[in-house]
């Protein structure tokens, strides 16, 4: 199958408070979003938990994405002038509303797993790392807060191995047809989110890194691999969440898996009853950054809001209207929670 060479979609898994916010507000920093006189005022506001329900219980429940264009050595090599879009997919951290890791799983090609250097793994990243495992979905360990003084790097390597270690014998215990090797061939990368700095090697006690992010999203970008899809497929794309404009209305998350989407086109939706419906695109967005911007066409692998479909749910999808191959339905949440 073909694969898209300039994107990657990946999830962060992380213990609330190991630093995901953080870690995500710097690489849109590195890569250039914010212009230096909004830095402070930008940064301040927190970049992924922008929910009035996450806010109240200090958690992150909707995966939301942001868009990252990396510029360094991988993208030059490419000669991609606007970089490689890295769509970083915030998941829930430790429980499970009904289904929104899968449907944050589904979204993407790989995950980095973020883990507190003095703290290590908490037991809760497991039901989600496990989740991870056995989508196949290759792992990038990055171990954060190596600038704490309570830092403990060594332990928290180990003990993050014995962890992938152990949910892979489970699977493989379980009869799951997993890749043991690929599995744990893991690599680390050793960061510090605050001061924008990461490293291969592990720093000397007492020291941090010296290099900017570019460690991380070197790795990030060899580990996990672009978007693949079948050539000359039709429309194929999933919803795996919502959200609400006052201009818009209901705003429908998709990740396109194969084909393309047009802003006013017409394609057909799969709905949860079984019925397929002609609907209209009225509106197209991609992500820059933090925010969504109109486009004129999205392709597989991307992943993308559309407005004009005023009751379409998580889990259902947009397909070609000559050639319809609905997608499985994923879990449906409580659609309380599903919109903010
Ligand atoms: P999230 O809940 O995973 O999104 O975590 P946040 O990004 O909100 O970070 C939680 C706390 O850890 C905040 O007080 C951050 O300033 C702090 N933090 C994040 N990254 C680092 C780091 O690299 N070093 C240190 N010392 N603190 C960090």
């Amino acid at each position: 199958m073909p694969q898209r060479n300039d994107i990657r979609n990946v999830a962060i898994v992380a213990h609330v408070d190991h630093g995901k916010t953080t870690l995500v507000d710097a690489m849109l920093w590195q890569s250039g979003v914010f212009a230096d006189h909004d830095t402070v005022e930008k940064r301040g506001e927190r970049v992924m938990d922008s929910g009035d329900l996450e806010r109240e219980k200090g958690i992150t429940i909707l995966a939301k994405n942001t868009a990252v264009h990396y510029r360094g050595p991988s993208a030059q090599k490419l000669g991609l002038a606007d970089g490689i879009t890295i769509n970083v997919i915030d998941t829930p951290g430790h429980a499970d509303f009904g289904g929104e890791v899968e449907r944050g799983l589904s979204m993407v090609d790989g995950v980095l797993l973020l883990v507190d250097a003095a703290e290590g793994p908490l037991p809760q990243t497991r039901f989600v790392l496990r989740k991870a495992l056995h989508a196949k979905l290759p792992v990038v360990v990055v171990v954060n807060k190596v600038d704490r003084p309570d830092q403990r790097i060594e332990e928290v390597v180990s003990e993050t191995t014995d962890l992938l270690l152990s949910l892979a014998e489970d699977l493989v215990n379980e009869g799951v047809d997993v890749d043991l090797d690929a599995m744990l061939d893991v690599p680390v990368i050793y960061a510090s989110a605050k001061l924008g700095k990461s490293s291969l090697e592990c720093p000397p006690f007492g020291e941090v890194p010296t290099e900017n992010l570019e460690p991380l999203f070197e790795t990030l970008l060899t580990r996990i691999p672009g978007p693949s899809y079948e050539e000359g497929a039709p429309l194929q794309a999933h919803v795996t969440n919502l959200d609400a404009s006052p201009f818009l209305g209901r705003i429908a998350l998709l990740r396109i898996h194969n084909g393309e989407i047009r802003k006013g086109q017409t394609v057909a939706w799969s709905r949860h009853d079984g019925q397929l419906s002609n609907v209209r695109i009225t509106e197209l967005l991609v992500t820059e950054g933090l925010e969504r911007v109109p486009a004129e066409v999205a392709h597989a692998g991307d992943i993308v809001a559309v407005a004009g479909i005023p009751d379409i749910t998580i889990g259902e999808s947009l397909v070609d209207v000559d050639d319809p191959r609905p997608l499985p339905l994923i879990t449906v949440d409580d659609p309380a929670i599903s919109m903010t």
